[in-house]
C-alpha cells in the first residue's frame, strides 16, 4: 500500500542558522568550564534555567546530551556501562546513556565540535523532579562523583489544576535555591536581570508555540520529526536573545511555506498526533516511514512541552513556578486527556501514535487506558508502538513498520 515514490525530506532553510547557534552555545559552555570567572550549572530540561542564566551561569542540560547520544546511536552500547555500577536497564535510558558516556569518556560533542571533549564540568547541579525522579538520581550520582553541590525542586505531581497552594510551594523552593547559587557564583541575584531573562524566555516560548502551530495548516509545513530537531534552542537557550532571533527566522520560513502551500509530507493524506518521546536513533527512519505512507506526523505533546505561556517578567519567580507546574508530564490523566482532545481538534488529527517508551514510564501515556478512553470519546483511532527513546535494544523496526502500515491502512479504510 505504500506510495511508489521515494519520500522527500524537505530541508528547512533555517537549519543552518540553528546549527550555528547550537555550536556557539556548546563552545561557550566549553569556554566557561575552562575559565576561572564563569561558573557552570547543570539543569534539568524544565528546571530553573531562567534563574541560573540570570545569575551568570553557563547552563548545560544533560538531557540534551543524552538525546544526542540517542540520535547518534551511541547510547545503546554505553547503557551497559551504567548497568555495571547498579543502574538497571529498565530505568531512564537518558540517565544510563549519559552516565555510561561519562564512565567511558565518550561524547557526541567531541565528534561534532573539534576541541570539545565532552560536557562541561559543573560547579553546581540543579534539578526539578516535575518530570520524574530519575533526574534527581542522575544528578545526585554526578554530585558525588564530582564533589559538587546538588540542589533542586521536589515538585508535586498528578494534579489537574495548578492551584495557588502548589505555586506557593514551588515558589518557596525556587527562592530557597538562591543562597547556594549566590555562594557558588560569588554574585548576588540581580532582580532586573532575572526579569529580563524571564521576558526573553516568554518571548522564546511564544515564538516556539507559533512555530508548532503552523502545523495546523493544511498541508502542514513541518512535522514532529522536524520539531524534535528545531526545539534545540527552546530547550538549551531559552532566556536568551539568540533563541528569540532564531524562532523569528524559523517562523517566517514556515509562514512562507503555508503561503506557498508547501507540504512537509508530499500528498499529505493523513494527519497524525505523536504522543510520547521520540525514538532518537530512528528519527530519520520514522520520518521516512510515515512520509512513504503520505501520513504527516505533525504535532506532539513532546515538542509542545517547551511552551510556557505562564512566564511573566513582572512576577519572575512565581511565574517560573507556575510555568514549571504547568508542564504536561506532571499533570493528572484528566488534564492530559483534555489537553490532547483540544490538540486533536486544533490540528485536525485523524490518528494517534502512542510511543510506549520502555525506560520512560512518565512520558508513556498508553499504560493506563488513555488510548481506549480517548478513542471512545473522540472516535479517533490510535496505535501503540513499543520502543524506547535511547535504548535501541527495545526497538523492533520490523514490528514498527508492520504495525504502522496496518494502522495507516485502517485510516484509509475509515
Ligand atoms: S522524563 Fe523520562 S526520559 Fe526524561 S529524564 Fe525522566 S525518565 Fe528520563
Amino acid at each position: 500500500m505504500a506510495a511508489d515514490k521515494q519520500p522527500q525530506r524537505k530541508k528547512i532553510e533555517a537549519t543552518g542558522q540553528m546549527m550555528k547557534i547550537m555550536s556557539d552555545y556548546f563552545y561557550d559552555l566549553n569556554d566557561a568550564a575552562k575559565s576561572d570567572e564563569r561558573k557552570v550549572a547543570w539543569c534539568t530540561s524544565v528546571g530553573p534555567a531562567e534563574l541560573l542564566r540570570a545569575m551568570g551561569f553557563a547552563v548545560h542540560f544533560p538531557e540534551n546530551h543524552a538525546a544526542m547520544l540517542g540520535a547518534t546511536r551511541m547510547a545503546t552500547e554505553l547503557i551497559p556501562e551504567a548497568n555495571t555500577i547498579g543502574y538497571s536497564p529498565d530505568i531512564c535510558s537518558y540517565l544510563t546513556a549519559d552516565i555510561g558516556a561519562y564512565l567511558k569518556g565518550s561524547s557526541p560533542l567531541a565528534k561534532a565540535y573539534p576541541g570539545i571533549e565532552g560536557p562541561p564540568k559543573p560547579d553546581v547541579l540543579v534539578y526539578n523532579t516535575n518530570q520524574c525522579r530519575d533526574v534527581q538520581d542522575w544528578f545526585s550520582w554526578y554530585a558525588k562523583e564530582l564533589d559538587v553541590p546538588c540542589i533542586g525542586i521536589t515538585s508535586p505531581k498528578n494534579f489537574t489544576d495548578v492551584s495557588e497552594i502548589l505555586i506557593d510551594d514551588v515558589t518557596r523552593q525556587i527562592e530557597a535555591l538562591i543562597p547556594t547559587l549566590e555562594e557558588v557564583s560569588g554574585k548576588k541575584l540581580d532582580p532586573q536581570k532575572l526579569r529580563e531573562t524571564v521576558a526573553l524566555s516568554r518571548e522564546c516560548t511564544e515564538l516556539w508555540r507559533q512555530v508548532l502551530e503552523t502545523a495546523a495548516a493544511t498541508p502542514a509545513p513541518l512535522t514532529f520529526f522536524d520539531g524534535t530537531i528545531h526545539m534545540g534552542p527552546a530547550v538549551v537557550l531559552r532566556g536568551t536573545q539568540q533563541a528569540v532571533d532564531y524562532y523569528q527566522q524559523l517562523l517566517a520560513e514556515l509562514q512562507q511555506r503555508i503561503a506557498d502551500q508547501v507540504a512537509a509530507v508530499d500528498g499529505e493524506k493523513h494527519r497524525i498526533y505523536w504522543e510520547g518521546m521520540p525514538v532518537w536513533g530512528r528519527l530519520r527512519q520514522h520520518s521516512e516511514l510515515f512520509s512513504e505512507l503520505q501520513a504527516s506526523v505533525l504535532v506532539s505533546t513532546y515538542c509542545s512541552s517547551w511552551v510556557f505561556p505562564d512566564f511573566d517578567a513582572e512576577q519572575p519567580i512565581r511565574s517560573m513556578a507556575k510555568a514549571y507546574l504547568g508542564l504536561f508530564i506532571v499533570r493528572s490523566d484528566a488534564y492530559k486527556e483534555e489537553y490532547i482532545k483540544q490538540m486533536l481538534k486544533k490540528f485536525q488529527i485523524d490518528g494517534i501514535i502512542y510511543h510506549d517508551a520502555k525506560t520512560c514510564p512518565c512520558n508513556s501515556n498508553s499504560r493506563y487506558g488513555m488510548p481506549q478512553r480517548l478513542e471512545e470519546e473522540t472516535g479517533i483511532p490510535s496505535l501503540v508502538i513499543s520502543g524506547d527513546l535511547n535504548d535501541l535494544r527495545c526497538v523492533s523496526d520490523e514490528q514498527t513498520r508492520t504495525n504502522v502500515e496496518a494502522f495507516i491502512e485502517q485510516l484509509e479504510e475509515k
